[in-house]
């Protein structure tokens, strides 16, 4: 087959993952005629319960990824954590998987990531690899006040450890157990934003609208879109995440998290091989969605109208919402929520709640900013 021969609907394609990104992947790829394959230990799993076809078995297993290879000719992902071994091998059975083995290699290690932005041209925050306590004398002065991170798995401000000098960072990297680590200088911030791009394999590039995102408890709150920033920062943020993904040579959705600081700088936080929690309210708010985009680009289709149609705010439902002052569980009344105008409601089908657990979000539209707003207080205060 020609890379870029287009797969067209009624066709399989597979997904490692089954998470709310990947269940909003398979919703898409069903509202296009796709058939979707996919591959998840957990037989609740969000995606598990609305795709065609689940294989239930652990990421590794060679008999379920040749199952997986012999209906699907592309592959997709939805979390970043996908060893990047299961794809290679997907690749070895003939499968194109978007993203590629080496981009997901590269993005789950903080050190080789921030290396790989930086050769791609794109500003990263001073930052020095700890592997021993050898490295911990590389640490002078001008890299104070820090965040000791791990390299590897971590999420939600997991891993992280504030330091402000180098005896706290002998502390924290023997707390976080000597495993490879990044130290990275704390910064000014300003605002902190992301932006969400596509790339298929004939080598389009389509740029979503900048989120702005604000984070709680280390997991992410609110998102506003488009950012509320000078066109001329939205411009540098835009132009950053297509270099990025030109450069990783990357066919697939791919998100860049991004630092405004307060003199107006941007520095690139981090990458996400995959859709994005920030990106939700492209479903409601754009033309074509970041899930319609990845369907479009494994299936080496012409990329969609990223054109943001409605101001939106988008607010993640967390399962604190779940449980009532006794820590019973009960289902919050959404009729009330619900008779906002212009709210749309998503539940990712998760049985259990938990608190700190993303059970679902909210997309308020409307045609201004502050409007949108004022309905995602009022969905937020309804909600207690
Ligand atoms: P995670 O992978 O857990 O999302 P991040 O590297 O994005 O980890 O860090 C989590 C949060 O910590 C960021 O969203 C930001 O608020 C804060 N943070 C991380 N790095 C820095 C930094 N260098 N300076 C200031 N704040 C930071
Ligand atoms: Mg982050």
């Amino acid at each position: 087959m020609m890379k870029d021969t287009p797969i067209l609907p009624g066709s399989w394609l597979g997904l490692m993952g089954g998470g709310q990104l990947g269940r909003m992947f398979a919703q898409a790829a069903a509202t296009m005629g796709y058939r979707v394959c996919v591959l998840e230990p957990d037989k609740n799993a969000p995606a598990a319960i609305v795709a065609e076809k689940h294989i239930c078995a652990p990421y590794t297993d060679e008999a379920a990824l040749t199952e997986l290879a012999s209906l699907c000719k592309t592959v997709t992902t939805e979390f970043e954590n996908v060893p990047a071994a299961a794809l290679e091998f997907l690749a070895s059975k003939g499968v194109e998987t978007c993203p590629a083995a080496n981009a997901v290699r590269i993005t789950q290690d903080r050190f080789d990531e921030k290396s790989f932005i930086k050769s791609a041209g794109a500003p990263v925050a001073p930052h020095l690899l700890i592997e021993s306590d050898e490295d911990l004398k590389k640490a002078s002065a001008p890299y104070f006040p820090a965040i000791l991170k791990t390299a590897r798995l971590g999420y939600d401000g997991k891993g992280q450890i504030t330091v402000n000098d180098r005896r706290e960072l002998a502390m924290a990297f023997e707390k976080l157990g000597k495993v490879r680590c990044v130290l990275e200088k704390r910064l000014p911030l300003f605002k902190e934003v992301s932006v969400i791009a596509a790339r298929n394999s004939k080598g389009e590039v389509a740029v979503f609208p900048v989120s702005e995102n604000y984070h709680r408890n280390g997991i992410l709150a609110v998102s506003v879109m488009p950012a509320r920033l000078d066109e001329e920062i939205t411009n540098r943020a835009r132009e950053i995440a297509s270099k990025i993904i030109e450069k990783l040579d990357y066919v697939g959705v791919l998100c860049t998290e991004l630092f405004v600081l307060s003199d107006g700088r941007l520095v690139v936080n981090e990458l996400a091989p995959r859709p994005h929690n920030s990106g939700h309210a492209t479903i409601d708010a754009c033309i074509c969605s970041q899930y319609e985009q990845q369907v479009r680009a494994m299936a080496n289709l012409p990329l969609g109208d990223t054109t943001q149609v409605s101001k939106s705010v988008m607010l993640n439902l967390l399962g604190d919402l779940w449980f009532d002052e006794n820590e019973n569980v009960r289902e919050p009344d959404w009729s009330q929520v619900l008779d906002i105008p212009g709210l749309k409601l998503h539940l990712y089908g998760k049985k259990q709640p938990r608190h700190a657990r993303k059970m679902g979000h909210i997309t308020c539209l409307a045609a201004t900013e502050e409007e949108a707003m004022f309905k995602a207080q009022m969905a937020a205060r309804i909600l207690g």
